[in-house]
């Protein structure tokens, strides 16, 4: 067994990125120290496919909400793992759950009292996380929805935290309906959305350039809660809108919101960066890149993302991206595009167009 051996898809020459850390080591290491021989186990938020592809089980459930994850871990295992990527399509009590810690507390929490619905009271809970990413937050979000808890010591940066299923199920607070008096429109967010309960500043300012024209289809790239696709369809009722999204999570929040808040057509689709779109079928791209992976910062989605964008644009299309400044979007859309400009900026976030050539 070689980490080393595992990819992180979208697979990329000379990726520096490790597709494993500290944390999974540790799990895999625990693992071999448990009978887990006719045990049902489950994985959740494996991020590259370490956990699942190294437990050594028959028995075994991976959930994920990212598709780059659901897409590594497929790859990794050589189709042997096929994850889930709904919580509720969880079954029956698990023996065994192990989980990495995700960024996102929302989520974790959500994650939380899905364990204790779908463990019993002699259930092993395994979590595992690098030592800078734990927050007092996560310690008191397992206590609060597990139990008692109880840490491994630290090993190469990373810890294990162990708990039971000790309390009775608590009402689970997600999905979020929520109202955004700004926008007057109600909203449905699943718990890994991105902005969660509130409204976006950056998604806010973006809502006055979308452009006017003439647009059959227009692709909302990393559609989040789908606010930006829904305001572009009613400025442009005719068109179809295109929602795409890595986080299955996100287009579940988007489909709803868009089907709630409008009859014009739509499209939805789980994947990364529009991979699988065709080339030269979209009038308008709008993006609001992602700046992060879990805890990996940089700006290489957001380029894969204009680079997809600028592949199933139609000639003459064009491309809206809404980014912090110092981000410098602009360079990297003019790398791709050929040229982009600025087409509004405030002291937090620039607004800058390509057109496909
Ligand atoms: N458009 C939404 C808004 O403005 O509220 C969300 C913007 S948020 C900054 C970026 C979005 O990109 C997130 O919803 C995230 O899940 C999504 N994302 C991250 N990586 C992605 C990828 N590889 N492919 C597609 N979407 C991705």
């Amino acid at each position: 067994m070689d980490y080393s051996d595992l990819i992180r898809y979208p697979i990329r020459k000379n990726e520096s990125l490790q597709a494993w850390n500290a944390a999974d080591e540790l799990i895999v290491e625990y693992s071999k120290t448990l009978n887990l021989l006719n045990k049902r186990v489950l994985v959740i938020n494996d991020f590259f496919g370490a956990i699942s592809c190294y437990l050594n089980v028959i028995d075994l459930t991976t959930y994920t909400d990212s598709y780059v994850s659901s897409k590594s871990i497929e790859i990794n295992s050589d189709n042997q793992v096929k994850p889930i990527n709904d919580l509720d399509l969880l079954e029956g009590k698990y023996d065994f759950v192990f989980i990495q810690i995700p960024k996102n507390l929302n989520y974790f929490e959500d994650i939380l009292q899905h364990v204790n619905d779908h463990s019993h009271d002699q259930s092993q809970i395994v979590f595992g996380a690098m030592i800078k990413h734990l927050s007092k937050k996560a310690f008191s979000l397992i206590e609060l929805n597990l139990g008692q808890l109880s840490t491994s010591l630290a090993k190469k940066k990373a810890r294990l935290i162990f708990a039971k299923n000790q309390l009775s199920l608590r009402k689970n607070k997600y999905p979020q309906d929520i109202y955004l008096e700004d926008i007057n429109k109600n909203i449905r967010v699943e718990s890994n959305v991105f902005s969660g309960s509130k409204l976006d500043i950056g998604t806010r300012y973006f809502f006055d350039f979308i452009p006017e024209g003439e647009f059959d289809k227009i692709l909302d790239i990393g559609c989040g809660n789908g606010l930006i696709g829904v305001k572009a369809s009613e400025l442009h009722p005719k068109a179809t809108v295109i929602f795409t999204d890595e986080s299955a999570m996100a287009i579940k929040s988007a489909e709803y919101n868009f089907r709630t808040l409008s009859t014009n057509q739509a499209e939805f689709y789980w994947t990364n960066c529009y991979e699988d779109g065709d080339d030269d079928t979209i009038d308008l791209v709008l993006c609001n890149p992602p700046f992060h992976q879990n805890h990996t910062i940089g700006t290489h989605i957001a380029e894969g993302m204009f680079k997809n964008a600028k592949r199933v644009l139609k000639q003459g299309g064009i491309m809206r991206v809404i980014g912090n400044r110092h981000l410098k979007y602009h360079l990297a859309l003019k790398r791709i595009f050929g040229s982009s400009q600025i087409v509004s900026s405030n002291k937090k976030f620039m607004i800058i167009e390509s057109m496909k050539k």
